[in-house]
């Protein structure tokens, strides 16, 4: 029998280490990006082509390496960083196993330019999936630039398990902003072909907290921090109104080095009880400072968990200081209402009730019973009103209410009434029609009471007639007079690079000022009220919300919620001629039973029922 064990080629052995190492092209830019950190930079340029897939390049004005040096960093094992393997407990510096660069250049094409400060020529090194295949002297600036291009060229398996641009980018990104948040000293920027995703300028860490989330961000930073003898921390939470559905703002940090860590999550939330609206996550950025012997880092260098030996006292302590923080702003609540002077304050109709903001002091603080304020692009506008704000509106709009365009829309005619078409709608148009607390419309039916939620139904409508335009491609616009420009962060800005075609066809006429900023020139014609910007940032953040089963739905997601946005609200009283034209439509639609997250529209108390009641 022959034997059947055989070495690995060396190229091979390299490759499945590599893979370790280096997942996609994200851990690429971690891992240059935190040598050029460990080198002692203070400005650090990360160009990305094609998510990475085509190039990545990291330039710092760091230490530089000599030529043997250079020849040496993409050795296995070789690190200029670990002298001993009691290091190896210690976190100071970042990357240490010696790893990064060998797996880099053995799964990719790399090329290196180096120089340190006294020599007066630099190296360049080319090495093809571990290959050297030169090295020369040339001159280059101090520092190093190191260029990794088509990675996994020779993993062909690696590469098809890429996921497509979009989503490696994200990645990217997120690992570009956890580094920016430990590295506020640094002047740290982004490009993605050849556009500017992030150019963060030297600043504390709030500015950099604000610089990668976005100005939004700013006045809903709460400050913590605390000293004890086994940690120390500091960082920023976000007030509780601020919390989002989606995850994505929520940063610990372990000696300066990024971490996931579901139990003190756990501790942070808890800390938030009774101040958050359901299934909201609060957001925070929160910097744990400890002795580097007393957690254990996953020797693997992907890895984003850590654990602590003191886990259980540091539990307690968290909770407390975000509590704290927390207390801090509920006593004093009434900062951000001064600040910003100009809240607009709706006009009431005289038979609304109206609510006194009222001030908790901790315990009992609520943000749900405060009326605070928010400013986007320098206008204010109110923000977690009271749950029930609408109805400040109740009213308001009925005596010029008129059934929108859509009334006199060519798409919607009436079904002929031969076709087996929805029962009620028979006999409906012969019927009166009547208002139910401002919300229902009520109508006789052959076979009973037909009772219709007119926000639904309208809702309904206006779904099909989104939907319609998106997907014939129809442009509906009104132009604006004075377009707005308005900001988001990067995260979001990829979103709605991804909403824009199908926002176009709802109205909306966007166009990108940088990187960052975006221009609205034209808006859908019946906004009802509302602000076109806040109702874009709603949009985005409903999408990045909803993720994987939001896109594979874009088209309805985005009608359906334009169309809860637009459509008249529960409240509004309306006239018969309306009330028959809002049934007409529904009844023109596809399916008027349902809203397209399956909302009732209509229900039908049947005669015998009505007759029961009088037994
Ligand atoms: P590690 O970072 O764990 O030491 P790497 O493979 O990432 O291992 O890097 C190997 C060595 O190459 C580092 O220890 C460092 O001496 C050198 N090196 C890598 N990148 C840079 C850089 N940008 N500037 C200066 N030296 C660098
Ligand atoms: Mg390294």
């Amino acid at each position: 029998m022959p034997d059947i064990i055989k070495l690995l080629p060396d190229s091979v052995a390299n490759q499945i280490a590599a893979g370790e190492v280096i997942q996609r092209p994200a851990s690429v830019i971690k891992e240059l990006v935190e040598n050029a950190i460990d080198a002692g930079s203070t400005k650090i340029t990360i160009l990305v082509r094609d998510a990475g897939k085509t190039s990545i390049q990291v330039t710092d004005n760091g230490s530089g390496m000599s030529d043997t040096d250079a020849r040496m960093a993409f050795e296995r094992h070789a690190t200029s960083k670990i002298s001993s393997a009691l290091d190896l407990f210690a976190l100071h510096t970042k990357g240490f196993r010696g790893e990064a660069l060998a797996s880099i250049a053995a799964i990719a094409q790399v090329e290196l330019k180096t120089r340190r400060k006294e020599s007066e020529v630099g190296t360049r090194i080319c090495i093809n999936g571990s290959e050297v295949e030169r090295q020369e002297s040339i001159s280059a600036p101090q520092g190093t630039t190191i260029l990794v291009k088509n990675l996994f060229y020779n993993v062909p398996v690696r590469r098809k398990f890429l996921k497509a641009n979009s989503t490696e980018f994200r990645y990217i990104l997120q690992e570009a902003m956890r580094i920016a948040m430990v590295t506020p000293e640094l002047n740290l920027s982004l490009y993605h072909n050849d556009e500017e995703v992030l150019n963060l300028l030297p600043g504390n860490t709030r500015q950099r907290i604000v610089g990668v989330m976005g100005k939004r961000i700013n006045t809903n930073l709460l400050s913590i921090n605390v000293e004890t003898s086994v940690v120390r921390i500091s960082g920023f939470v976000g007030k509780p109104e601020y919390a989002r559905k989606k995850s994505g703002e929520q940063y610990f940090f372990v000696n300066n080095r990024y971490m996931r860590h579901p139990y003190f999550h756990r501790a942070v939330v808890e800390a938030y009880s009774g101040l958050l609206k359901p299934e909201t996550v609060p957001s925070y950025f929160i910097y744990l400072d400890v002795d580097p012997e007393s957690i254990d880092v996953n020797i693997h260098p992907t890895k984003t968990e850590i654990k602590f030996e003191n886990e259980q006292a540091i539990w307690p302590i968290l909770m407390a200081v975000v509590k704290e923080g927390l207390g801090k702003f509920s006593a004093a609540p009434s900062i951000d209402f001064d600040q910003e002077g100009a809240v607009e304050i709706p006009v009431l109709s005289n038979d609304t009730e109206i609510k006194v903001p009222t001030v908790n002091l901790n315990p009992d603080y609520n943000p749900f019973t405060r009326v605070g304020t928010s400013t986007v692009g320098g206008t204010t506008y109110k923000k977690n009103a009271p749950e029930d704000w609408e109805k400040l509106y109740n009213g308001f709009e009925s005596d010029s209410a008129t059934v929108p365009d859509e009334t006199v829309h060519p798409e919607i005619k009436l079904v002929p009434s031969d076709l087996g078409m929805h029962e009620a709608e028979q006999e409906v148009r012969n019927s009166s029609f009547l208002q139910l607390k401002n919300q229902y419309i009520v109508t006789s039916v052959k076979s009973g009471l037909m009772l219709i939620d007119q926000h639904k139904a309208h809702t309904r409508i206006l779904f099909e007639k989104y939907l319609s335009n998106i997907q014939n491609k129809r442009r509906v616009s009104q132009k604006l007079l004075f377009p707005e420009t308005f900001h988001l962060n990067s995260a979001d800005t990829i979103v709605l690079e991804e909403l824009t075609e199908s926002l176009g066809f709802l109205g909306f006429e966007l166009d990108k000022l940088g990187t960052n900023d975006f221009v609205i020139n034209g808006v859908p014609s019946d906004l009802k009220g509302q602000h076109p910007q806040v109702l874009i940032e709603n949009i985005v953040n409903h999408a990045s919300e909803g993720g994987r089963d939001y896109k594979e739905k874009l088209d309805e997601e985005l009608a359906d919620f334009m169309a809860a946005k637009t459509a008249i609200q529960a409240g509004q009283s309306l006239s018969t001629e309306e009330m028959e034209d809002l049934v007409n439509q529904l009844f023109a639609c596809n399916n008027p039973n349902y809203t397209f997250k399956g909302g009732k529209v209509l229900t039908i108390l049947q005669t015998e029922d009505v007759q029961n009641l009088f037994k």
